[in-house]
């Protein structure tokens, strides 16, 4: 489980570029996520909006879908990156989290970051405790 923790800051990396790549005309809120798989490998997400407002779709579920589609191993590290929200540091929506759930169990971690590097991390089992899951 130590390695995950290292890996946080290279996720945070990837996070922090793929928010630089966010497309975001109509709220300007960037946000950049990346997740770090059980082979190591790191897939970047980037806040994608549209004109017609539902079909946005979040940095982190970008990742985390991207992950399945290249099949690059289960998620371990869930990063994303964002300005904070009500002087709170900005975590993950539930529908994120309930995808994270799915793909990466309740040890997946998620490591988050403001725009001027203060990071906080929990445990998904912990963040996400009360949604569904999948029956062990
Ligand atoms: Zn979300």
């Amino acid at each position: 489980m130590e390695w995950l923790h290292k890996r946080c800051p290279d996720a945070l990396t990837s996070a922090r570029d793929a928010r630089g790549r966010a497309y975001v005309p109509y709220s300007g809120f960037r946000m950049g996520a990346a997740v770090v798989t059980d082979s190591g490998e790191i897939l970047p997400g980037a806040l994608v909006e549209n004109v017609s407002l539902g079909l946005a779709m979040c940095a982190e579920r970008v990742a985390l879908f991207s992950a399945v589609a290249t099949a690059a191993g289960k998620p371990q590290v869930l990063a994303l990156v964002a300005k904070r929200t009500n002087k709170q540091l900005t975590f993950p929506c539930g529908a994120c989290l309930q995808v994270a759930l799915e793909l990466g169990g309740h040890d997946l971690i998620v490591v988050v970051s403001d725009t001027k590097g203060k990071t906080d991390q929990a445990r998904i089992g912990d963040l996400a405790a009360r949604l569904p899951h999948k029956p062990n």
